[in-house]
């Protein structure tokens, strides 16, 4: 069960999380928030909605975005809906496909399988997918470009896009939303200006940072106004 961030967990999540890839980011912000198991062994589709209700949870359902045109550059606002987008991602099991005349059982590409490719060439990462989502299989050569397509398209069942048009100059094209990247943007912003109300407060008052980190945001929004002569 996903739980919110509290303003010392979402400090806790970005230090542990600041220095790392952002492979490592998604599962230290579900670690944060309390979900417990093996997080990197999760489909990425659970990652991306256990992420998407802890977004919800913490800074509410309405989430904006920006996405850039690939034709002219301009920046467009977009207006999403986490609640929406964690229900419109896919359950991805195991699933047996037909390729020529053989069943294939595909599994779900995880966290630890994105990892274990990070350091192999580029031209060899289908060929890496493939065998961890097969258990290793050994397959007919000429059955292995369909065997690849087929993972392709079951990976890209899992990816939640939007089909934007540029204001500026027409320009048609799908963005594909990164969930990790959203949320851990909007959870960077959120530390950084809770370390600085940190600062403020202890300067002003000669508090503890976790005793500042306890108060409500209510509280601590009025205190700051005080500290600031307000
Ligand atoms: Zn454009």
């Amino acid at each position: 069960m996903v739980q919110h961030l509290t303003s010392t967990s979402i400090l806790k999540a970005w230090e542990a999380g600041v220095g790392r890839r952002p492979l490592d980011r998604g599962l230290t912000l579900l670690w944060a928030a309390g979900v417990s198991g093996d997080l990197a062994a999760l489909p990425l589709t659970e990652r991306d909605r256990g992420l998407l209700q802890l977004r919800a949870a913490t800074f509410g359902r309405e989430l904006e975005a920006q996405a850039v045109c690939p034709d002219c550059g301009e920046v467009l606002g977009l207006e999403l809906d986490a609640d929406a987008l964690a229900r419109a991602l896919p359950e991805m099991t195991d699933e047996v496909v037909g390729v020529g005349d053989d069943e294939i059982l595909l599994r779900p590409l995880t966290s630890r399988d994105l990892a274990a490719v990070v350091a192999v060439p580029t031209p060899d990462v289908p060929a890496a997918l493939r065998a961890r989502a097969t258990g290793g299989e050994w397959f007919p050569p000429a059955l292995v470009p369909e065997i690849d397509a087929r993972l392709e398209a079951r990976e890209a069942e899992g990816e939640l896009t939007t089909q934007l048009t540029c204001t500026e100059c027409s320009t048609v094209w799908t963005e594909v939303l990164d969930v990790v990247a959203l949320v851990w943007a909007e959870v960077e912003a959120t530390a950084l200006r809770l370390v600085g109300e940190v600062a403020e407060l202890a300067a002003a008052f000669g508090w503890a940072e976790r005793d500042i980190l306890e108060l409500s945001v209510v509280r601590r929004q009025t205190y700051l106004r005080i500290a600031r002569g307000g």
